[in-house]
């Protein structure tokens, strides 16, 4: 690390973190014509991918990722992302919404018709078997507020409180608002804000049956940030991993590098932090977190999610994925049919539970029992079948939890610190924490630089 040591490179940009955020940072500036060989990421892990990456169950040979992630069609960045890099095959999207519903011991149906805008989704609430005839009615009655969500105002209050107030009884939030949104927003209806909540809503589920399309991932998630790497260094970018900044280096105001875990310098005029807000605030000079800009971040907690590979001595689930209200609300994957693997379809299972704090504090051992039971009740043939492995994957800081109010706690692209620029599922592209939301954020920080102080929801 010559060069760091040197400290002389000062055109240099740098990004930290090799999560989407900074690998589409990184191709947003090779797309705005900034030479690649002036462009170094840096990431702490071994491997690129954040928060989503895969890795290795060495008995079996299986690659598992940390979590199963979906996307919906409304992902438009990240699928554009793939595409420019060449990423191809990584996952399928759905005709058309469909996802089976299991419930106190009966199947009803999410599902999307190709009508215009949110007409598509009439049909199938309409005949939705977990709500009453009049609850399904009344579905309609939040529909306005979701089409147009008055973003400042809802922020001050939950979800569910919202929903309420348009008349949505607690069962209807159960079995429908809250098994959709706590997977799209790893938050119960209670716990995150009406705004943010909505805004989801709105992009994802009701703005029209192509953008709520379900994407399912048909690669490891680690094989598409590796791919995405590899493409960015081929194309002439410096990636350093095992590589930690410990401290950003401010002057005057204005970002003159970064620190490294063991002492070295490496000196950048700009700096794009896609790391995690909390990461970031740990690598801000002390005086610098009190500034409004960051003070804020202070805010943001993390919600964690849980997953459950399983794998069965036979096939017992036909269907790609399936959600069901047990164990407080959980999607459950095909994922060897998903991958293509062929001799363990149905058999290898991945389940995911989202907002999981209330299993914390259950042994491993106790919650495999829970989740076999729970996969039983609603997939007869796993009755029978043995279950040669159930690996829990527990992921604590798997988003912010956006809680009432985090609209505004959510950083912009800019920063007071000149040079700084902030990227990642947390800051503010009005997107719930995911890899769209990254993607864009990215973009964004990169967009910003020949921009100052933009606000990416203004
Ligand atoms: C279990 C789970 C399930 C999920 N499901 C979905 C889903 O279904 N759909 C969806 O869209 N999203 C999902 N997500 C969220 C999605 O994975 C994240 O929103 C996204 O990956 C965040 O990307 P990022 O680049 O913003 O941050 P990260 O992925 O966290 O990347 C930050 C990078 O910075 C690095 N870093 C941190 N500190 C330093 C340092 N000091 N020096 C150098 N490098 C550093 C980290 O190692 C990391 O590589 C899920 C997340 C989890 C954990």
């Amino acid at each position: 690390m010559e060069r760091a040591r040197d400290g002389m490179n000062d055109a240099h940009i740098i990004i930290i973190g090799t999560g989407w955020a900074g690998i589409s940072a990184a191709h947003s500036l090779l797309e705005q014509g900034v030479p690649p060989h002036l462009i170094t990421m840096l990431e702490r892990a071994p491997h690129p991918g954040g928060r989503a990456f895969s890795f290795a169950d060495e008995k079996r040979g299986l690659t598992l990722d940390n979590g199963q992630h979906v996307l919906l069609g409304c992902c438009d960045q990240f699928a554009r992302l793939l595409s420019q890099l060449d990423i191809r095959d990584a996952y399928r999207l759905q005709p058309l919404l469909d996802i089976p519903v299991f419930c106190d011991g009966t199947w009803g149906r999410l599902s999307s018709k190709r009508l215009a805008g949110a007409l598509h989704l009439l049909p199938g609430l309409l005949t939705y078997a977990h709500l009453s005839p009049l609850e399904r009615v009344r579905l309609l009655r939040v529909a306005p507020s979701i089409l147009r969500p008055n973003v400042a105002a809802l922020d001050s209050i939950s979800f569910g409180a919202w929903l309420r107030q348009n008349g949505q009884t607690d069962r209807a939030i159960g079995r429908l608002w809250d098994l959709v949104g706590t997977a799209v927003l790893n938050g119960h209806a209670d716990e995150v804000s009406a705004a943010l909540a909505a805004e989801s809503f709105r992009m994802g589920v009701v703005s029209g049956w192509q953008q709520a399309r379900l994407g399912l991932f048909t690669r490891p998630l680690g094989d598409l940030a590796t791919e995405a790497i590899t493409k960015l260094q081929g194309l002439g970018v410096e990636i350093l991993f095992n590589t930690a900044v410990t401290e950003l280096q401010i002057r005057n105001a204005r970002v003159t590098g970064v620190r490294l875990r063991g002492g070295d310098m490496f000196a950048a005029e700009t700096v794009v932090a896609a790391v995690p807000h909390d990461a970031l605030l740990r690598m801000l000079p002390s005086r610098w977190r009190d500034d409004d800009d960051f003070a804020k971040l202070q805010s943001l907690s993390w919600s964690p999610i849980l997953n459950a590979f399983v794998l069965y001595d036979r096939p017992v689930m036909r269907q790609d994925v399936f959600a069901s209200m047990e164990l407080g609300g959980m999607f459950v994957f095909n994922r060897a049919a998903l991958l293509g693997l062929s001799q363990y379809a149905g058999r290898w299972l991945s389940v995911s539970i989202s907002a999981a704090h209330s299993h914390r504090g259950s042994e491993a051992d106790e919650l495999a029992r829970k989740v076999q039971s729970a996969l039983a009740a609603a997939l007869p043939e796993a009755r029978a079948a043995q279950i040669q492995t159930c690996k829990l994957v527990w992921q604590p800081h798997a988003t912010f939890l956006a809680r009432p109010g985090s609209w505004s706690a959510r950083a912009n692209p800019t920063t007071s610190v000149q040079g700084l620029l902030v990227a990642g599922d947390w800051t503010n592209t009005g997107w719930p924490a995911s890899l769209e939301g990254a993607v864009r954020s990215g973009a964004a920080a990169v967009e910003a630089r020949l921009e100052p102080k933009l606000s990416l929801t203004s």
